[in-house]
């Protein structure tokens, strides 16, 4: 099983990626709660209050 993990600085969650594909990030944790999936950043408030341009699921707390 791959173990999902956040990007420290967008908190773009991601499986295999080495580099976080939003923000091009390599700082990730495991120990992160909860998350929203953003489908239509354009239009999306969440998405604006990440800061994020790009569509994906992100994770709402980080622990670490
Ligand atoms: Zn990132």
């Amino acid at each position: 099983m791959v173990k999902e993990k956040a990007c420290r600085n967008c908190r773009m969650v991601v499986e295999e990626e080495e580099k976080c594909p939003n923000c091009k990030g390599t700082n990730f944790t495991t120990f992160w709660r909860g998350y929203v999936i953003i489908l239509d950043p354009e239009n999306s408030e969440i998405a604006k209050k990440l800061g994020t341009t790009r569509p994906g699921k992100f994770a709402l707390r980080l622990s670490r």
